[in-house]
């Protein structure tokens, strides 16, 4: 398993699919975020308007995607997906805006990751429901405005900084999804059990949710290694069971994967706790910044192993010890 905290294949998709629950009420943890989301749909609700656009920012794996589809159902709106990469051009904005029906939820997920023709055209959209389309080039071109469908604009991003000002503040509202609990990931996996039929002891269920690095796709995911080893080895899915997939697939009693793994190891090794540069960490490990900076560290930095400075990543005292490694110059950690 790669730690990034993105589906795998078709049969996690298909999975995912299937776990994804439907209501907030069935949607584990996030409180705040969850009653921010249910008064904002209750009032729109009641006046019969739609929804003011919401942007949902945090890791991969939160449940960024579960909650688009929350909202549309709870307002009883349909769907549209789509994402920022599928988006290269304004024109592609266009075709997707156009043909929005009237109160259509617009979900984007990795908004950051839109062209910036787009972005503006965007910007117009959100705030009048209307778009300037450009026909012809040079002097004769000329721009033809159009009206579209009301809609609700709902943008997931890993990197919320990334956005540009414009965009964030076209947003009524930015939910800022955090990592799990031990405890609500155990209930994301007693329903994941129940539906692959899997009958996990209860510590087996902790063990895995503490190993899962506070994401619900990733604990999905390592409740069906051990439903594999299970299977293959004719065992039960007890905490023996657990121990040993785990250990086989690289995760370790933190949760830490392999990228974390390097990560934390060119920061503590090479260059003796830090600091460090995000690029310079990111050659090291042969990954884009990005990846490190939204999706590895601020897992890191939540498990208190790495902290952020003006001048780089430094690995904090635990580091050290979990890693069983001393800092060779006296006071680096
Ligand atoms: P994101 O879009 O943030 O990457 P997803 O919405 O695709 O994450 O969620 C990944 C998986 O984790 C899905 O299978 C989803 O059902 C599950 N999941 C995420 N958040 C929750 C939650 N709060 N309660 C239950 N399951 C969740």
């Amino acid at each position: 398993a790669t730690g990034l905290g993105l589906p795998e294949s078709e049969a996690e998709l298909a999975f995912e699919g299937a776990l994804r629950p439907q209501s907030l009420a069935e949607f584990v943890g996030q409180e705040k975020v969850r009653g921010q989301l249910q008064l904002l749909l209750q009032a729109a609700a009641m006046q019969n308007r739609t929804p003011d656009h919401i942007l949902l920012a945090g890791p991969p794996g939160l449940g960024k995607t579960t909650l688009a589809m929350i909202i549309a159902h709870e307002s009883g709106r349909p769907l549209r997906m789509t994402s920022g990469p599928a988006i290269q051009h304004a024109g592609d904005l266009a075709a997707v805006l156009s043909s929005l029906v009237p109160g259509e939820v617009l979900f984007i997920d990795e908004i950051h990751r839109m062209a910036r023709s787009a972005e503006e055209m965007l910007y117009l959209a959100m705030e009048d429901f209307r778009i300037d389309i450009m026909v012809g080039k040079g002097a004769g071109a000329t721009s033809i405005p159009l009206d579209l469908s009301p809609f609700t604009l709902v943008g997931a991003t890993t990197r919320s900084g990334m956005l540009p000002n414009p965009l964030r503040d076209r947003f009524g509202f930015t939910a800022h999804l955090e990592f799990y609990e031990n405890h609500e990931l155990e209930q994301v996996l007693v329903r994941a059990a129940a539906l692959l039929e899997l009958n996990v002891e209860r510590r087996a269920l902790a063990e895995i949710s503490g190993r899962s690095r506070g994401t619900p796709r990733i604990a999905n995911r390592l409740l069906r290694r051990v439903r594999d080893y299970a299977v293959v080895k004719g065992s039960g899915a007890g905490l023996d069971a657990v121990n040993a997939a785990l250990e086989l697939y690289d995760v370790d009693a933190l949760g830490l994967d392999r990228l974390d793994r390097a990560v934390m190891q060119v920061v503590l090794s090479r260059f003796d706790g830090g600091p460090v540069g995000l690029n310079t960490l990111a050659v090291s490990v042969g990954e884009e910044a990005e990846t490190i900076e939204s999706v590895v560290e601020p897992f890191l930095v939540r498990i208190g192993l790495l902290t952020r400075t003006p001048r780089g990543r430094v690995a904090t005292r635990s580091a050290w010890k979990h890693f069983g490694l001393t800092p060779e110059t006296p006071g680096a950690a």
